[in-house]
């Protein structure tokens, strides 16, 4: 066909669910429109873009005089591999998201922003000899830079941009001028730097062997496993067993884990035991750093990538595994703009690739029980701790009608004491951060809320403010009742701040050490935090989840979950689940090495048959209990649901737009149920007010089809672009 007949359709990145006609540039040549490639287009009123080419075509629905030309082609070859297109636009049809923000949404932003793709060699740092008395003398009013200097020679070998970031803040400037009074220099390091040397291995227990045994012994192929390890049972050594096997074929390994801030150990041991190099993908990497992580994955050049739920858009030119690590995780799921599950779609880029996935966890989600029930995934047991470590004793503590010191019973008080005193360390949960929840008048009963949402404000004594943990909001402590002027304000309840002050009373001597998102907002805090648990200078630690998440605390023998009432009966259904994930990790902390651990669980209800199930430590029979309530409301995995949720700044606007959508369902056909309009348990935040519609269905393939037609149905309704709305597959919050 004569170029002039050539259609390209294009993605670019807009909120709109379609691709844009375009016409090529004069004398192109044909075998330049590969499918994949970066294109210059005019779009809009006076803006060039960056688009993707999807595909050639010879028809429009646009007449030919109407189209554009393309300004330029910006590559010779697509940016991705071809099977990495097709598992971006599975996840654009499966999530119903507009094919431009997933496609070029999730390219590194130079990528996007149209930057040639080549390699830049990352430079190292190293020191230069000098002379002492000439460093002192260069540096002697630069504290920062004297700094970065000693870690330098600390190492004794060349440093990357990358470990430097990792220590130092704003680094940039101060390393610049080191660099410029000659006591540093940089060299080019190629990529294949080889790490520091392996550790040595030890011996895996049986059903580690086991479990390496059948994984690697079909690297050829699809194959689901669900690595179902108790805390401490060395999942981690199966893990890495694994990824030798592959590597050492030349393929390469992508590793997904919820939090890489919080887990900085994690990844020092996978460094350190592997002993090559693991491009770690994390927030704090600048855009070219980011770039070449992700030009040499999809080169083939790196063996290792290991990154949160985002480094699952990485290309690759010969993946080998997936490892899924805390496959429970609640955080693998997106929860604004492209609500996509990591999870889920680490199980779908496998399975296009013909590879195996490892999800790996100690608390399995209810989902990948079922799909193991299914015979979807091969479950692969770890039933027992690596070594001497035993598993921790748990304890349920009724705390009915005790008279409580703060939120602390009498006996957990004794145990912390008689732990303090065996010089051990004690570690107490509780999931909530601030001083206290609520902040009242003593006179007439008004709480403080937060003028933006429909939720009270969070007592933070620390910088003597109330805080809204949903938007944010923050505000000074009204010194009056802002109702009746009465000047009497009362907090009431408790927050890991009220807690550690609580604690500091009883323990006066003890070192007490809090962790939480305030605690450690400073960067490189939660790093040191954890060296000085690890180091024995902590008596008491209190913390929030995020001491949950995959932490080694060697020296804890005594854990307290401060609260489990609150995940037993609450409006998400969801919350039991997550309540007992919560209860098993931070047990897991527990007791890992010699010493004999203990969990407190205060409550008031003892007799709940899902802590009963949590004390004999059978997290099978707690997800059994909870599958048969599931399967008995219908709820998912028995079910599939989506939500559609809606905000504007007043309500009504909302409740219409939601009920002409729902009029709009494709009911013929489909055996799916529509709820709502209805309002979520927090109606308003950040200002705004919002409702939902919640549409469930007993069959994947049938919800992906009802969608697909009605996306485009509420898409016609006017109101649709005047409110602000939003879908969400496969939903896993209920707010
Ligand atoms: P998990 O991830 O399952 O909680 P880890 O992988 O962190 O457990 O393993 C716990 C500890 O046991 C680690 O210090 C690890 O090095 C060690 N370990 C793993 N496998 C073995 C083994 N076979 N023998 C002795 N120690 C082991
Ligand atoms: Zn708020």
């Amino acid at each position: 066909m004569p170029s002039e007949r050539f259609i390209l359709k294009v993605i670019i990145n807009t909120p709109l669910r379609k691709t844009f006609d375009y016409l090529p540039h004069a004398n192109i040549n044909k075998s330049q429109l590969v499918p994949g490639v970066r294109l210059r287009v005019p779009f809009g009123r006076s803006r060039d873009v960056t688009g993707i080419l999807l595909q050639v075509s010879d028809k429009s629905e646009l007449p030919h005089a109407k189209l554009k030309r393309v300004i330029a082609i910006l590559d010779k070859t697509p940016v991705f591999p071809r099977q990495h297109l097709r598992f971006l636009l599975w996840a654009c049809q499966y999530y119903h998201h507009p094919v431009g923000d997933v496609v070029l949404g999730t390219l590194p932003r130079l990528v996007r922003a149209g930057a040639a793709l080549e390699l830049s060699t990352l430079d190292y740092w190293q020191p230069v000899n000098c002379p002492k008395s000439d460093i002192a003398k260069l540096l002697k009013n630069s504290p920062k830079q004297r700094a970065i200097l000693d870690y330098l020679s600390k190492t004794g070998k060349p440093v990357s941009p990358e470990d430097i970031g990792g220590h130092f803040k704003n680094w940039r400037g101060p390393l610049g001028q080191l660099q410029k009074k000659g006591l540093v220099r940089k060299i080019a390091q190629n990529e294949s730097l080889a790490g520091t040397s392996a550790s040595p291995p030890f011996e895996l227990n049986q059903e580690q062997k086991q479990a390496v045994k059948t994984i690697i012994t079909c690297l050829d192929g699809y194959h689901a496993y669900l690595l179902n390890g108790i805390t401490g049972s060395g999942k981690t050594e199966v893990y890495i067993r694994c990824i030798q096997e592959v590597i050492s074929k030349d393929s390469q390994v992508l590793i997904l884990l919820p939090e890489i801030g919080l887990t900085p150990q994690f990844v020092e041991h996978f460094k350190a035991r592997l002993g090559i190099k693991v491009d770690v993908l994390h927030s704090g990497l600048t855009d070219r750093e980011r770039l070449n992580t992700w030009l040499r994955a999809k080169e083939g050049r790196n063996s290792i990538v290991l990154g949160t739920r985002s480094a699952i858009w990485t290309p690759f030119k010969r993946l080998g595994l997936i490892i899924v690590d805390e496959e429970h995780d609640p955080s693998y799921k997106q929860q604004e703009g492209f609500r996509y599950s990591a999870r889920d779609l680490a199980l779908i880029k496998a399975h296009q690739t013909r590879i195996p996935v490892i999800l790996g966890t100690a608390t399995p989600s209810l989902e990948s029980a079922y799909n193991v029930t299914l015979g979807k995934y091969h479950e692969l047991h770890l039933p027992q701790r690596t070594g001497n470590a035993r598993l921790p004793e748990i304890l349920i503590q009724d705390i009915r009608g005790e008279t409580m010191q703060d939120a602390l019973s009498p006996f957990l008080l004794r145990i912390i004491g008689e732990n303090i005193k065996k010089n051990e360390q004690t570690l107490l949960f509780l999931n909530r951060r601030g001083y206290a929840p609520v902040y009242m008048c003593h006179e007439c009963g008004k709480m403080v809320q937060c003028p933006r949402c429909d939720i009270r404000m969070t007592y933070h004594k620390s910088d003597n403010q109330l805080s809204c943990h949903h938007c944010g909001h923050q505000r000074p402590l009204p010194s009056q009742c802002p109702e009746c002027g009465n000047r009497t304000m009362i907090e009431i309840g408790h927050g890991t701040q009220r807690l550690t002050e609580t604690l500091e009373k009883f323990f006066p001597e003890s070192r007490i050490l809090r962790i939480d998102r305030d605690s450690t907002r400073r960067k490189g805090a939660m790093h040191s935090m954890l060296k000085d648990i690890q180091e024995g200078k902590v008596d008491i630690l209190i913390g929030t989840q995020m001491l949950a998440k995959g932490h080694h605390f060697p020296g804890v023998t005594l854990v307290g979950i401060i609260d489990a009432d609150h995940g037993l009966f609450s409006a998400d259904y969801r919350a039991s689940e997550r309540m007992g994930q919560i209860i098993m990790q931070v047990s897991g902390r527990a007791g890992r090495e010699e010493k004999p651990g203990k969990v407190i669980i205060q409550t008031h209800f003892p007799e709940h048959p899902l802590l009963k199930t949590l004390q004999a430590h059978d997290y099978s029979a707690f997800n059994c209990l909870l599958l048969k309530e599931r399967e008995e409301a219908g709820l998912p995995p028995y079910s599939f649901q989506a939500m559609v949720r809606a905000e504007a700044n007043k309500l009504e606007p909302v409740r219409r737009f939601l009920t002409e959508a729902r009029n709009q369902f494709p009911h013929k056909g489909h055996p799916c149920e529509v709820f709502g309009p209805f309002v979520p348990p927090i109606e308003k935040r950040a200002g705004k007010y919002r409702m939902q519609l919640l549409i469930q269905a007993c069959n994947r393939v049938q919800l992906g089809k009802v969608l697909q037609e009605w996306i485009l149905e509420i898409e016609r309704l006017p109101a649709s672009r005047k409110i602000r709305w939003s879908l969400d597959v496969d939903p896993q919050e209920m707010i």
